[in-house]
C-alpha cells in the first residue's frame, strides 16, 4: 500500500517540486490549490499518473479528504511582498484558519503534519545568521506584517495542538528558495531580475542594494524538506543555504550570467525589507544530516534555462491572471 499524502498549495513554486519528489519515492499524492497564486502549468505533467490527485479547494473552509492520510505538507499561502499588498487577507486566512483546518484534519486522520513556516518569522533580524533560538523582530502592522505575523501565528497553533493534541507535527522555516517555477511576475528578486533582464529592461534594485539574501536551490530545499518530515523533530528546523550575496553583487552577476546590456537601476526600499538574511543551518545538519549542495552557479544556470524557455506572452505578463478575481474576496 502507498503512503497517502495531502500537500496544499500544491500547483505553486515549492509545492509542486514536492509533488514531484514524493511521486517519485513512490507516494500517492494528493495535490491541493485554490490556485490564486498557484498555476496548474506546474502540476499537469503528474495529472496522467494513477498516483496523483488534483482537489481544487480553498483551506480557509472546511476541508474534506476521503480515505485514510498519513502525511500533510502545508504549502499554501502567498509568499512574496508584492502578493501580500494584493491579497493581505487571503494571506492572513490562510496562514490562520487554513493551518487551524488542516490541523484539524490531521488529528481526524491521525496524520503527520509538516507546516512550511519562513525566515519572515525573523522579521529585520537584530541577530545575524539566525539561529532557531532567536524570536525575530517583526513590525505586526507593516506591510509585510500579514504574512509574518500568519506565520507565526501557524507556529503557534501547531506547537498547540502538538502539546495539547499529542499530534505529531514538524516545522520547516525556509529561507529565499529559488529556481524553475518561480511565478515571473510575483516581484521577488530572481524572477524579477531575471525577467528585466531577458526583457531588455533594466534592472531595479530596491534601496542602496547593501541588504543581504542567501539564495537556496529547490531541490536542496525540497530534499530538507523531506528529511525533516520523516524525522522524529517537532520543533522548528531552519532550511536554507547560508550563501550570503548583496543584492546589488547578485544584480551585477545577473547581467553577467545572462550578458544584457542593460544597466541597475535605483527605487526605494520597501517598508520593512530585511537589512541582512541568512540562515544558521547548524541545527538541520546535526539533526537531518542536511546541507544544501547546488551552488549559486549551478542553480542560477538551471534557473535560467526554465526563464528562457518561457514563451514571449509569458514573459510580458505584468500580473497575475487570477489576482481581480479574487482581490475583492
Ligand atoms: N529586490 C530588489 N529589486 C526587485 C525585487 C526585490 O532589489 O525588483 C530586493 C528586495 O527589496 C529585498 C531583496 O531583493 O531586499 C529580496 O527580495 P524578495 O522579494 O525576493 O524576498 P524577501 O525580501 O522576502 O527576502
Amino acid at each position: 500500500m502507498r503512503k497517502r499524502i495531502l500537500i496544499t498549495g500544491a500547483a505553486g513554486f515549492l509545492g509542486s517540486h514536492l509533488c514531484d519528489k514524493f511521486i517519485k519515492e513512490g507516494y500517492h499524492v494528493i495535490a491541493m490549490d485554490n490556485l490564486i497564486t498557484g498555476d496548474l502549468k506546474n502540476i499537469e505533467h503528474l495529472f496522467k499518473l494513477e498516483n496523483f490527485e488534483f482537489s481544487h479547494h480553498d483551506i480557509t473552509k472546511f476541508i474534506h479528504v476521503p480515505g485514510e492520510l498519513d502525511y500533510i505538507l502545508h504549502f499554501a499561502s502567498p509568499a512574496s511582498p508584492i502578493d501580500y499588498l494584493k491579497i493581505p487577507i487571503q494571506t492572513l486566512k490562510v496562514g490562520s484558519l487554513g493551518t487551524h483546518n488542516l490541523l484539524g484534519l490531521a488529528k481526524e486522520k491521525n496524520a503527520r503534519i509538516l507546516i512550511a513556516s519562513t525566515s519572515e518569522i525573523y522579521g529585520d533580524p537584530l541577530v545575524h545568521p539566525q539561529t532557531e533560538e532567536y524570536f525575530g523582530n517583526v513590525n505586526t502592522i507593516g506591510p509585510r506584517g500579514v504574512y509574518d505575523e500568519a506565520k507565526r501565528f501557524q507556529e503557534s497553533i501547531t506547537m498547540a495542538y502538538h502539546r495539547f493534541h499529542g499530534l505529531e507535527t514538524r516545522i520547516v522555516r525556509i529561507f529565499n528558495t529559488y529556481g524553475p517555477r518561480m511565478r515571473l511576475n510575483d516581484g521577488r528578486v530572481i524572477p524579477a531580475f531575471i525577467g528585466q533582464a531577458l526583457r531588455g529592461e533594466d534592472l531595479t534594485i530596491f534601496g542602496d542594494g547593501m541588504q543581504t539574501r542567501s539564495f537556496c536551490y529547490v531541490s536542496d530545499q525540497v530534499d530538507g524538506v523531506y528529511k525533516l518530515l520523516l524525522s522524529d523533530y517537532s520543533l522548528p528546523v531552519n532550511i536554507g543555504n547560508p550563501y550570503e550575496i548583496t543584492i546589488k553583487d547578485f544584480a551585477d552577476e545577473i547581467i553577467r550570467l545572462t550578458g544584457t546590456e542593460q544597466k541597475v537601476t535605483y527605487k526605494e526600499l520597501p517598508q520593512d525589507d530585511p537589512l541582512q538574511r541568512q540562515p544558521d543551518i547548524s541545527l538541520a545538519k546535526e539533526l537531518l544530516g542536511w546541507e544544501p549542495k547546488i551552488d549559486r552557479s549551478e542553480g542560477m544556470k538551471l534557473t535560467l534555462d526554465y526563464f528562457k524557455s518561457l514563451t514571449k506572452e509569458e514573459l510580458h505578463q505584468k500580473d497575475h491572471k487570477d489576482f481581480k478575481k479574487h482581490i475583492l474576496k
